[in-house]
């Protein structure tokens, strides 16, 4: 998806600074760098106008040793097999942080929805997950949304393997409409979890968030959420981007405004006139407290991690800092807190969702928020007594932390036969 970084290698490299700090022996250090299973489709669908279009698509599930495997399915032109495996090794190690029993994977489809009709959006859904069906199910893998996808997709997810069984499995999918059996805050969980850790992480570094100013990079579900969640903590959102590009007013930008006439149109933001418009890039090294890279991957890289203003970063996204900006971000004193813990609360919301579905028995909106905001703060308390204990940046201690837990599993468990 990021043009010259090759993702699954970042992923490996996290991976092997995190093994120094466990003695990982060889052949366990092997078990964890790769995914126990791929698969990769590519399957026709008839477009509206009558032709045939064919579509590469994958599931990949890189560990199960705690459990189903759990991750969203993301479309996108721009992905392939090592980003969707890279992608579906973070799960793994975001479950194993947050202590939710499931293991890790990820599924996409090198699409552009904005080419599609609804109706061929739907078609293109229903044939790929009959596609990778033999993958999923309630007690194996369990998909949930991601970049380009939402409730209505995990709709047609849901039914689709619903048709294919002969009755309704609610607990094949997370992320669905709340009336077919989605859970209350599942739209808001990931921005909610940035901005539980943010408060944390804020208190790490002795930052008042009152008044602090925040960029946000992305203002799709998560970058959208976080900027308003932030701002009703009490941070002044200085500066904003879409896909297309930002804008910046150091006295900031009235986020709910901007939020209810731009979310989820690609460039709306930019027809905001009280404000400088800026690039991507240049949003990213724009004067603030806090910086939330919430769009895609390697977006802080090892060419302008110096240049990045912010006291701390919160990872919405996965993987936007690389393995070189980390170092040069660590040397200059800045607070990353990582993906696999700042936006853990998407998939822990999604475990709360199956859980009901399974029990078929709801919770209340304020029941899932407190046991969200309880368990993003218990593992930001862990990661940081653990970045303490091994003198590491925080990223190292949430791997420390999550490639222990699923190892052990992997060890108790025994290798079969
Ligand atoms: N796609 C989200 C993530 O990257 C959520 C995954 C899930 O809920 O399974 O964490």
């Amino acid at each position: 998806m990021s043009q010259h970084i090759n993702i699954l290698e970042m992923a490996r490299r996290q991976l092997a600074d995190a093994a120094q700090y466990l003695d990982l022996d060889r052949g366990l250090h092997q078990v964890l760098a790769t995914p126990i299973r791929t698969l990769i489709v590519r399957f026709p669908v008839v477009m509206d106008n009558g032709e045939v279009q064919v579509f590469e698509g994958y599931r990949v599930q890189h560990n199960a040793s705690r459990g189903p495997t759990k991750g969203g399915i993301r479309y996108h032109p721009d992905v392939d097999v090592e980003e969707t495996s890279a992608l579906a090794m973070w799960m793994t190690w975001k479950c194993a942080v947050a202590n939710i029993p499931f293991g890790g994977a990820k599924g996409s489809v090198k699409v552009d929805t904005k080419l599609l009709s609804k109706r061929e959006l739907e078609k293109m859904t229903r044939r790929y997950v009959t596609e990778i069906n033999t993958m999923l199910g309630e007690r194996s893998d369990i998909p949930a949304p991601d970049i380009g996808t939402n409730a209505q997709v995990m709709a047609w997810i849901m039914d689709t393997i619903s048709m294919q069984v002969g009755h309704t499995v609610p607990g094949v999918v997370t992320g669905k409409p709340i009336e077919l059996g989605g859970s209350e805050g599942r739209v808001e969980a990931t921005g909610r979890g940035v901005v539980v850790t943010m408060e944390e992480a804020a208190k790490t570094i002795g930052l008042n968030l009152n008044g602090a100013k925040v960029v946000v990079q992305g203002f799709g579900n998560v970058g959208a959420t976080a900027a308003k969640l932030a701002e009703e903590a009490g941070a002044t959102i200085v500066g904003i981007s879409d896909a297309i590009g930002g804008i910046y007013n150091p006295k900031g930008l009235p986020v709910h405004e901007l939020f209810n006439r731009y979310q989820g149109r690609d460039g709306g933001v930019r027809e905001y006139k009280d404000a400088q418009a800026v690039s991507n890039s240049e949003l990213l090294e724009l004067p603030c407290d806090v910086l939330v890279p919430a769009a895609i991957a390697a977006q802080i890289t090892g060419d302008n991690a110096d240049r990045i203003r912010a006291k701390l970063i919160v990872e919405g996204a996965n993987g936007p800092c690389t393995p070189d900006a980390d170092h040069i971000l660590s040397d200059k004193g800045t607070l990353v807190v990582p993906d696999i813990l700042a936006n853990a609360g998407g998939v822990v919301v999604s475990y709360f969702e199956w859980v009901q579905d399974l029990q078929n028995f709801f919770w209340e909106e304020n029941e899932v928020n407190s046991k969200l905001t309880r368990i993003m703060r218990s593992s930001y308390a862990s990661v940081e007594s653990a970045m303490k204990v091994h003198k590491t940046d925080m990223r190292t201690a949430a791997l420390i932390i999550g490639v222990k837990r699923v190892a052990d599993a992997t060890i108790k468990r025994g290798i079969f036969p």
